[in-house]
């Protein structure tokens, strides 16, 4: 098998970027493009600490200079990892998780270095999140995502930084296809039953910075961080399959539920009701071209 590295370093949702022994950038992929802001144009062939990434611990002490991990990766061939923030292009610090290895050549000679960074921001910001939930008691009893208040709010954060920042934000909206014929073949529990599965299948298959709620009857709603719109067509989509793969066993039978889905990027005139009206739209449309699809718009 021939595998095109370059390629899948492309594609790794980690920001990635490799230096030489003298810690002058080699490679940078487009992840570490969409963390930090900068284009490998814009840094390949500069040092990391030319003011670029600029790593600050958590008590806002540089680690450029003397305790730079990718430095000590190079100096004693070994992995590490830590919790750091890099400065955005933008000015805003980027909380990631650091993880920092050495590159060896065939001789085993190391030649340069490699740091791999993941957003951890969105785990902090869930931790927060989760406490935030316990206090105010915002989570849907019956599905145990965010209730449609708690939605409202994160929708509104959503699109605050999204207007500050430029960061991509996608949200999807998905209504399941014929419920009221659970409701109605098997009973209301059997109708809960359905819509507790699809629940979980999102909370245990989302990505940590993104966040799903129960915004009306069997509606859900997610708000979807990082994306384009080909990757938010790609995540939408993947939900959807997992859903429509679920099965779901009700007293000796197994249902099937699939959603039709609604999907668009935030965009600079809208306001949390056109957002959501428009992908509410583009749920509908789903439904009408035969249900069980996503449409992106
Ligand atoms: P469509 O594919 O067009 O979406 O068809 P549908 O049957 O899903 O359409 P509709 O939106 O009209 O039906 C939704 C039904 O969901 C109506 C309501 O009784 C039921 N429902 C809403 N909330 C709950 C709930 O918490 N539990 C149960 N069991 N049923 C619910
Ligand atoms: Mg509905
Ligand atoms: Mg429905």
């Amino acid at each position: 098998m021939e595998i095109d590295y370059k390629t899948l370093i492309e594609n790794m949702t980690d920001g990635l970027y490799l230096v030489d022994k003298n810690r002058f950038i080699t490679h940078w992929n487009k992840a570490a493009e969409s963390i930090t802001g900068y284009t490998a144009e814009e840094v390949v062939g500069k040092r990391c600490m030319d003011n670029i990434l600029v790593h600050v611990d958590e008590e806002g002490r540089s680690l450029c200079r003397g305790l730079c991990p990718l430095a000590r990766a190079i100096k004693d061939g070994k992995s590490r990892q830590t919790h750091a923030y890099l400065h955005h292009k933008l000015g805003h610090r980027v909380p990631v998780l650091i993880r920092t290895l050495p590159i060896r050549d065939k001789s085993d000679a190391i030649v340069g270095g490699a740091e791999l960074f993941s957003d951890a921001g969105s785990r902090r910001v869930l931790v927060d999140r989760i406490r935030d939930l316990e206090k105010l008691a915002i989570i849907d009893d019956l599905t145990g995502l965010s209730n449609r208040r708690y939605m409202e709010k994160e929708l509104e954060g959503s699109l605050q930084e999204y207007l500050r920042y430029g960061m991509n934000i996608g949200i999807l909206f998905m209504d399941i296809d014929h419920f009221k014929k659970f409701n109605d073949t098997y009973g209301h529990i059997a109708g809960d039953m359905v819509l507790k599965a699809v629940a979980r299948t999102i909370l245990s298959s989302q990505r940590p910075f993104d966040h799903f709620g129960r915004w009306g009857g069997e509606e859900i709603v997610g708000i979807v961080r990082n994306v384009d719109a080909k990757a938010l067509k790609t995540l939408g989509n993947r939900y959807r399959y997992l859903i429509e793969k679920s099965i779901i066993h009700y007293e000796g039978k197994s249902l099937h539920v699939a959603v039709s889905v609604g999907a668009t990027l935030m965009r600079e005139t809208d306001t949390m009701s056109v957002v959501i009206k428009r992908a509410d739209q583009l749920m509908y449309t789903s439904k009408q071209n035969g249900r069980n699809q996503l449409t992106l718009g």
